[in-house]
């Protein structure tokens, strides 16, 4: 996938930092069919790298097609359209949205289909944008705070921030797969975009809810911090949210920037 030089530890060098991507999925321990979708795109011209997972949900072919859709559509626009990077970012959402909503209606097969998007944009001057739809999430380990940057567009996610539930009865609350935003479900779709710097020693974790509904936070931060090493922390996390029960897909994307 890379083009970029790297070192003995095979991390790339990007934008003065040493950068170190993984990223694996796995269908569980439940489901017959994996219906996430990941992919890294770099952009050699713009020297920036995308990281993009998504959830798809609907139908018996439907979720594998939508999430294949979203991953494969924002990869091609963000680098193929013209402007500010989260304006780009924001109009290859709303063209996956649209084009997964108007499969959805010609097709019988795939009638109903969506998919979550998540999306980390890593740009040279040393900032990312993020950009999501639905619940699965970004979150960032720097020193020793763990936090996801984004919030679940879900009931329940709304409700754990009103203080109305707490962590463990979201995790396991009945409504907890019900999302009100998706790529495809409607003609038009509002995607949140936000904007951080970048800093030596950061570590960004893109995940569908496969893990983070069969792991406590805590247990996401300590798998992620216990190595330096991105593949061997998307093998840990995968195998844990397959020992919690593998209830789902599940989906890990790990990238790692150290001092160059
Ligand atoms: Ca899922």
């Amino acid at each position: 996938m890379a083009k970029r030089a790297t070192d003995d530890e095979g991390r790339e060098a990007w934008a003065g930092f040493a950068l170190s991507i993984a990223g694996t999925t796995h269908v569980g321990r439940v489901r017959k069919s994996n219906q996430d979708a990941f992919d890294r795109f770099d952009d050699d011209t713009r020297d920036e790298t995308l990281l993009v997972v998504a959830d798809g949900m609907g139908g018996h072919r439907g979720g594998e097609v939508a999430s294949r859709m979203a991953v494969g559509t924002l990869g091609k626009l963000v680098r193929e359209l013209d402007g500010e990077p989260d304006e780009r970012l924001r109009l290859a959402l709303e063209r996956a949205n649209h084009e997964i909503h108007r499969l959805g209606e010609r097709d019988s097969m795939l009638r109903g289909m969506g998919t979550t998007a998540v999306a980390l944009l890593l740009r040279p001057e040393g900032k990312a944008i993020l950009a999501h739809v639905g619940d699965s999430r970004i979150y960032r380990l720097r020193e020793d705070r763990f936090e996801a940057l984004t919030e679940d567009h879900s009931m329940v996610a709304r409700w754990l921030k009103d203080g109305l539930i707490d962590e463990e009865t979201a995790r396991n609350h009945p409504q907890r797969n019900q999302i009100d935003r998706a790529l495809g479900a409607a003609e038009t779709v509002d995607p949140d975009l936000l904007e951080c710097d970048l800093r030596p020693g950061d570590l960004f974790l893109l995940c569908s809810d496969g893990l983070t509904g069969m792991l406590p936070d805590e247990e996401i931060q300590r798998l992620a911090a216990r190595s330096r090493d991105p593949h061997a922390i998307v093998a840990w996390m995968i195998d844990a949210a397959n020992q919690a029960g593998g209830m789902d897909n599940v989906t890990a994307v790990v990238a790692r920037l150290d001092r160059a």
